[in-house]
C-alpha cells in the first residue's frame, strides 16, 4: 500500500545591501541581497521545510542552527541534499513540490527555469514534478516595500 505524506514551508528573508541575491540556487545580479546566516535561500529554506515536515523530520533552524559557525555562508544547495537523504532513509520518495515565492522585485520568470533545474539535480526528481511560481505583494506590507522576499512550499512524499 502507497503511503502518501504531505508537508507545508515557509520563509521570509531581509533584502540588505551588501548581500548576494541568491534564490532557487540562482545568483541573481539585483544590488540587494537576501540576509541570513547562511546564502539566505528563502526558496530553498521554505522547500527543505517542507519536505522535513511531510517526513516530521523537525525543521532546518533544528537541522542546521544559525548558532552553529560551520553554517555560516552555506550553500543551501548543498544543505537541501542533506535534507534529501534523510527523506530518503526514511524510506520516502518525492512525488512534486509546489512553489510560490513573494517578491516585489526583481522580476523573477527569467530564472524560474534554471531555479528548477537546480533542484531537480539537488533532489534527483524530473523538473517536470518541480513547479516555481511568483507573486508580488501588491506593494503592501514589508515584501510590497521591498525590505524582504518570503516562500511558501508545499511538497508530497510517498512510499
Ligand atoms: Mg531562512
Amino acid at each position: 500500500m502507497t503511503t502518501f505524506r504531505i508537508g507545508h514551508g515557509y520563509d521570509i528573508h531581509r533584502l540588505a545591501s551588501g548581500r548576494k541575491l541568491i534564490l532557487g540556487g540562482v545568483n541573481i545580479e539585483f544590488g540587494l541581497g537576501l540576509d541570513g546566516h547562511s546564502d539566505a535561500d528563502v526558496i530553498i529554506h521554505a522547500l527543505m521545510d517542507s519536505l522535513l515536515g511531510a517526513a516530521c523530520l523537525k525543521d532546518i533552524g533544528h537541522l542546521f542552527p544559525n548558532t552553529d559557525p560551520s553554517y555560516k555562508g552555506a550553500n543551501s544547495m548543498d544543505l537541501l541534499q542533506r535534507v534529501k537523504r534523510l527523506v530518503q532513509e526514511r524510506g520516502y520518495s518525492i512525488a512534486n513540490i509546489d512553489i510560490t515565492v513573494i517578491a516585489e522585485k526583481p522580476k523573477l520568470s527569467p530564472y524560474m527555469d534554471t531555479m528548477r533545474a537546480n533542484i531537480s539535480r539537488a533532489l534527483e526528481i524530473p523538473s517536470d514534478d518541480i513547479s516555481i511560481k511568483a507573486t508580488t505583494n501588491e506593494n503592501t506590507g514589508l515584501i510590497g516595500k521591498g525590505e524582504g522576499i518570503a516562500a511558501f512550499s508545499a511538497a508530497l512524499l510517498y512510499k
